[in-house]
């Protein structure tokens, strides 16, 4: 490591630490208490040592000697037992409140973390993968606990043990305890150095088990490729991979802490040692039971010393998780720069020389796009798949943010509206439909629209075509759907995304592949239920199947990020172009099966 590295090392250490403070700041009352109590125990600790003095010369005087003023017999347990009760109370209000500052912080963080992950733009979570957005909170913030919990304890509890015990010594003999002092900067050299090993191991065990999570959850999820592909053994190999690989790192890590515990012990004991052979050479004129105690507190200064020195791999690994935690709360979020409300808007959609790109790539996804939908219209998005017809629809609610051409909503553009009441307006149905762990009736009725009366939940139901089946299920409204609705068909999955949409009551709805997995039948009752609810709100449909769409006021096609042919459906067969090739197909296509 160069100096400069050196310094920004400790810099950031100090900076990130810092910023964790920060955390703690709210639970002041709590750690001064917690402070306090290890004040008391620290001190009761030369306590123990001087003690033996008394006892010592106690022993030499014989029967007459007095401690407390009472005799030496009944003194000397009493007090041990009342440094006992000093000692437990000091202890049981540092440990308790501590832990109180310290569970706050992490809850505190794991919620920042959490509502963070709430505002952050669709491009993180295409960047970023689940596994280690998880691994971040469940994992990261335990190790802010070691930190914070483990390490202020014992940062508090024996460095103060460390000072009152040299605070005595010096005391005794000053000239002496130089010589123990004299050993602490090779201390903190030594602590420094495995400091840093310690935190960049820490980091890398935390990508480890974030690749540890990411691909249990991705098998998890997968379970029915993985078996029907035969993916057993390369996910098994997989994970083997990163489980060893964190294995590894573990054991390197404990490997950095074993070798650095025993030197600072030979440290530490050839000190003790210089400080033996010093007391036995100059022993002067000092009476055995000063010779006792001071041997017994400097014995004493060992433990602590190590416990402090050990502790600074609890904290490296803290401020490692710190860092990445911070990271991610340092992450931009959503950008939420307008500041136009509505009420409600009347649908207009007009999109102006809209190009885009998605950030991070120079692929155009969408290029010089226009076109306007008047309230109560439908337009038609049609194309090959990868023709830019999901980014389009996304780049209404602004999932993605566009650079170049407008997106006007009502005339205004949809930058300059506040994004929740952007998306208030427009109800959308995605490709890929989620569904929550949660009721029938929760998922329709979710987020904005919790609460909703039941009697609105089933009348979206019924809308799209659902409610049959619905009520059909074990316990009807109130059936738990299962993890993203694994206990229902892809269909049936389908038509709660359409009845949730239908709840919203939005002007403007979007729908991608919405009808792709239902069957005939229920596609028609569920277009005849849309016709209805289409009325007076400006539709996007995005169509494989062509005959869902026959009826739109615009079907445009798209080709490669461009509107290469739009009209109406007799317009475009008239045409005898892409969509009417199209058309044809896949009228060839459902021959067979009439
Ligand atoms: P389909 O009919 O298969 O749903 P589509 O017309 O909806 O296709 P899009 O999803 O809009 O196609 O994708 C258009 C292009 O943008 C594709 O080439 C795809 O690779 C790319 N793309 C899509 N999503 C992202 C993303 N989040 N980041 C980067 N590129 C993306
Ligand atoms: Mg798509």
């Amino acid at each position: 490591m160069s100096d400069s590295q050196k310094e920004s090392f400790a810099r950031s250490s100090i900076r990130i630490y810092g910023r964790l403070l920060g955390y703690v700041k709210p639970y002041w009352l709590p750690f001064a208490v917690s402070i306090f109590g290890f004040m008391i125990f620290a001190s009761s600790q030369p306590a123990m040592a001087g003690m033996l003095k008394y006892f010592v010369d106690g022993l030499t005087e014989g029967a007459s000697a007095q401690f407390l003023g009472v005799p030496l017999i009944w003194g000397f347990p009493l007090f041990i037992i009342l440094i006992a009760v000093y000692q437990g109370i000091g202890s049981f209000l540092g440990n308790y409140y501590i832990a109180r500052v310290s569970l706050g912080v992490v809850h505190d963080l794991r919620t920042a973390l959490f509502d963070n992950l709430l505002t952050l733009p669709n491009r993180y979570f295409d960047n970023n993968n689940s596994g280690h957005l998880v691994s971040r909170v469940t994992f990261n913030v335990t190790m802010v606990t070691g930190a914070a919990t483990d390490a202020i304890k014992v940062v508090f509890r024996e460095g103060m043990t460390v000072l009152f015990l040299f605070g005595y010594l010096l005391w005794m003999n000053w000239k002496l305890t130089l010589v123990l002092i004299a050993v602490l900067p090779l201390i903190g050299l030594l602590v420094n150095s495995t400091s840093k090993k310690f935190r960049k191991q820490s980091k890398k065990i935390q990508t480890a088990m974030g690749d540890v999570t990411h691909v249990t959850s991705e098998t998890i999820t997968g379970y029915r490729v993985v078996r029907s592909f035969g993916g057993e053994t390369y996910e098994s190999d997989r994970f083997e991979k990163a489980s060893e690989n964190n294995r590894l790192r573990g054991l390197k890590m404990v490997r950095t802490g074993a070798v650095f515990t025993p030197t600072l012990q030979l440290v530490t004991y050839g000190a003790m040692a210089g400080v033996m052979f010093l007391v036995l050479f100059l022993r002067g004129d000092a009476t055995a039971g000063d010779l006792v105690a001071y041997i017994t507190a400097a014995g004493m200064l060992p433990k602590p010393i190590r416990q402090l020195s050990e502790v600074s791999a609890n904290i490296q690994k803290g401020i490692a998780a710190a860092e990445s935690i911070f990271e991610q709360l340092d992450e931009e979020p959503e950008k939420d720069t307008g500041s136009i409300e509505r009420d409600r808007i009347s649908g207009r959609i007009e999109v102006k020389n809209l190009s885009f790109h998605y950030p991070e790539t120079d692929k155009v996804v969408l290029q010089d796009i226009n076109f306007a939908v008047e309230p109560g219209q439908m337009v038609a998005l049609v194309g090959r798949s990868g023709s830019g017809k999901s980014t389009l629809a996304n780049l209404i609610p602004r999932f993605y943010s566009h650079d170049e051409g407008e997106i006007l909503l009502d005339g205004v553009e949809v930058e300059q509206y506040r994004l929740r009441n952007l998306r208030r307006h427009i109800a959308l149905v995605t490709q890929h439909v989620t569904l929550f762990n949660d009721t029938v009736a929760n998922n329709i009725a979710y987020g904005d629209l919790a609460g909703a009366p039941r009697e609105a939940i089933i009348e979206a139901a019924e809308a799209a075509y659902a409610r049959e089946f619905i009520e059909e299920l074990p316990q009807g409204f109130d059936t738990l759907v299962g993890e993203n609705g694994v206990l229902l068909s892809g269909g049936q999955r389908q038509r709660l995304a359409i009845a949730r949409a239908l709840l919203r009551d939005a002007p403007i709805l979007i729908l991608d592949e919405a009808t792709s997995a239902l069957d005939t039948e229920s596609e028609r009752h569920i277009q005849a239920a849309l016709d209805r609810v289409m009325e007076g709100r400006t539709a996007l449909v995005i169509a494989h199947r062509l005959s869902t769409i026959e009826k739109a006021d615009i079907i445009m096609v798209m080709d490669k990020g461009q509107i290469v042919e739009r009209g109406s459906h007799a317009e475009l067969i008239a045409q005898n172009g892409y969509y009417a090739r199209l058309h044809s197909m896949q009228f060839q296509d459902e021959k067979p099966v009439v």
